[in-house]
């Protein structure tokens, strides 16, 4: 009997992983004809000061709504659109979008609010970045300082020289860089001080240690600090209570992004909040 049910296990387990490879090849299918499509679509996270409450910024956050999948996640597209070189499509598409939102926030006497784009190692990698970066800011007429990139620290694995050199580039045409998920991964205090950012986001699994008793919660004023001696500005990702805010507060972070002040929402939405605050 044990014999018999360790067999179908495994039957079960093939199964899975035939099902699983399917579904990703039925999803690439759908992605290659998503950009043409016009199925993608941005969203916007206010970014504020904790000090006042005043909106300093967004976050632009991808969103595909596919006709056969539904409302797919980033975290799961995005790897799939970097294995198969869609990502560059993809990318061009959101630089132009965030910037053409940048415009209209600007045209509407919002041009000191930034607007945050996420791009992939693999994107920093790619030959084209650089120019379709300065494509996108030339195309919508916008300030380069309203446009901020934001790289996460995968991008050191990739390629340190090859990274630091693209992103001083960048730097050197007036677009501000954040470091993203700060914390969540490898991280290194040497890569830091190489990297050219002027942002440091603290990751989501960082602010989460405040509401857990007798977690090691001051390493995020430890981060702060040294973000400040750096001469970085600290933004707390993923902020879901009055508790977090408070104690990001008291460790002097600067800014705070979440579901407490906002989720990412669509343009419309975005500049009523504005409107309002
Ligand atoms: P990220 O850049 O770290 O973005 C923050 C993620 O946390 C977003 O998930 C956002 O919706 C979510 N979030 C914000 N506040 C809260 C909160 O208070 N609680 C919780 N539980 N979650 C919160 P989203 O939109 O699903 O994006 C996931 C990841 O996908 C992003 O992480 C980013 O790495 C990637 N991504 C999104 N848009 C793009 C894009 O246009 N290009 C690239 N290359 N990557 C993107
Ligand atoms: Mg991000
Ligand atoms: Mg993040
Ligand atoms: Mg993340």
């Amino acid at each position: 009997f044990a014999k018999n049910s360790g067999k179908n296990c495994w039957k079960f387990y093939d199964a899975d992983m035939q099902a699983a490879a399917y579904e990703k090849m039925l999803l690439t299918n759908s992605l290659r004809r998503a950009v043409e499509n016009n199925e993608f679509e941005l969203v916007y996270q206010p970014q504020v000061n904790i000090a006042d409450g005043v909106i300093v910024g967004f976050e632009a956050l991808l969103r595909w709504n596919s006709p056969e999948h539904g409302i797919v996640s980033p975290a799961r597209f995005i790897p799939l659109a970097e294995q198969n070189g869609l990502i560059r499509a993809i990318g061009t598409w959101v630089l132009q979008e965030a910037c053409w939102f940048a415009r209209r926030l600007a045209d509407n006497g919002w041009g000191n609010i930034g607007v945050a784009v996420n791009v992939s190692p693999k994107q920093l990698c790619a030959d084209c970045f650089i120019d379709s970066v300065r494509d996108a800011v030339h195309n919508a007429g916008i300030l380069p300082n309203q446009l901020e990139i934001e790289i996460t620290e995968n991008v050191m694995i990739a390629s340190l020289k090859e990274s630091i050199s693209k992103l001083e580039e960048l730097q050197s045409m007036g677009i501000r860089l954040a470091l993203d998920d700060f914390g969540a991964g490898y991280s290194s205090l040497t890569y830091l001080q190489q990297l050219p950012v002027q942002t440091l986001k603290i990751d989501k699994s960082f602010i989460d240690m405040i509401l857990v008793a007798g977690s090691k919660k001051t390493i995020i004023s430890t981060i702060v600090d040294m973000a400040h001696l750096m001469e970085m500005t600290v933004v707390a990702e993923g902020v879901e209570t009055e508790v977090q805010l408070e104690y990001l507060a008291k460790s002097h972070c600067d800014f705070a992004q979440g579901y407490l002040i906002s989720r990412p929402v669509p343009e419309k939405e975005a500049l009523q909040f504005l409107a309002h605050r």
